[in-house]
């Protein structure tokens, strides 16, 4: 793994993708990269662009990956995909949405199917744009539909959060409902050559007013046609803005340190239930217990108290932990 890391802090697209290929897939090997790759770790900005499907996500990503481009910066990319139950799929989305960026080494595009990503999916994304800020790119975008707990999940990763929205009846509701309201430092109204974006602006603003609670920061509510590239300029200096903000007074450093403690205890919690389910599976004294408590011989709740007071937590070891 080591000269694959090294290749990675040299930038290397290749090395950057394989090192994601092995965490995306629950690679034994990956808590170990990841220890090597986190001291070179917490140089990037990180920007989630979340919304409902077709509002024009991938196309204002596109534009503003070309700013980024324009102001000397580099950038990673990971698109996730809730949809696509493979990578394939995704990897065609890309050459079609992203294809003005193939060619450029200073832009790195990734997909993630949601459905193929086995150790949790927060999680994996989190390492991806790590694994992206070790390997020196200056912003990581990342893409996501918001439509589920998962999704918005993801967001957790980002520093600035872009909801990006059309003008389109109920659309407003909906993202209320969707929780989006609450994650967004930045309102995006996209498809501002349609009928109603100026209202949906407003509604915006209003309801803003209405359902937040006070902060220091207002999230400021812009209206693009990312399809012919306007108002993407103004979306970068509202990022660059919101970055200004997150750095004055340590906002970051505690928005980030509260993201590890999160990230650490769900990784607890995440691999715990990965190797119970394994243990289920192959542990004869686990798998007795169980069939004893299916059999009704043994109180579940009681027997999982005793088992966990007991020597669950070295049936959980992983036999690789232990030295060989
Ligand atoms: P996503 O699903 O949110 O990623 O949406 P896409 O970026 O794939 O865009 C969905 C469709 O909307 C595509 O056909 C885009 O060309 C189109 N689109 C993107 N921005 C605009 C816009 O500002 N106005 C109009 N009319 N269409 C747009």
């Amino acid at each position: 793994m080591h000269q694959t890391t090294q290749q990675l802090f040299e930038g290397n697209h290749r090395a950057i993708s394989r090192l994601i290929s092995l965490v995306e897939r629950g690679d034994p090997r990956a808590g170990a990269v990841m220890k090597e790759v986190y001291p070179r770790c917490g140089r990037a900005y990180c920007i989630g662009i979340t919304g409902p499907p077709g509002v024009g996500k991938s196309t204002l990503v596109d534009c503003l990956a070309g700013v980024m481009r324009g102001e000397g910066l580099s950038v990673g990319i990971i698109a996730v995909d809730p949809t696509s139950p493979y990578s394939g799929g995704a990897f065609l989305g890309d050459r079609i949405r992203m294809q003005r960026h193939y060619l450029d080494p200073g832009v790195f595009i990734r997909s993630m199917a949601t459905r193929r990503a086995l150790g949790g999916l927060p999680g994996v994304v989190k390492a991806a744009v790590r694994l992206l800020d070790a390997a020196g790119k200056d912003m990581v975008i990342v893409e996501t539909v918001g439509v589920g707990q998962t999704e918005l999940g993801v967001m957790d990763v980002a520093d600035t959060v872009v909801v990006a929205l059309m003008p389109e009846s109920g659309d407003a509701i909906q993202t209320l409902k969707a929780g989006l309201m609450e994650v967004a430092d930045i309102y995006v109204v996209n498809k501002a050559d349609r009928e109603g974006s100026n209202r949906m602006a407003l509604a915006i603003t209003s309801m803003l007013k209405m359902a937040i609670t006070p902060s220091d920061w207002t999230s400021p509510v812009l209206t693009t046609q990312a399809h012919k590239n306007e108002g993407v300029e103004e979306l970068f200096s509202q990022i660059q803005r919101h970055k200004g903000f997150m750095e004055g007074e340590s906002r970051l450093e505690q928005r980030r340190g509260e993201r590890r403690g999160q990230e650490f205890l769900e990784s607890i919690q995440v691999e715990v239930g990965r190797r119970l389910k394994e243990l289920m599976a192959t542990d004869p004294e686990f798998r007795l217990i169980l069939a004893r408590v299916e059999s009704g011989g043994a109180e579940p709740y009681s027997s999982a108290l005793e088992l966990l007071d007991g020597n669950l937590f070295d049936l959980v070891r992983r036999p690789t932990d232990t030295p060989a």
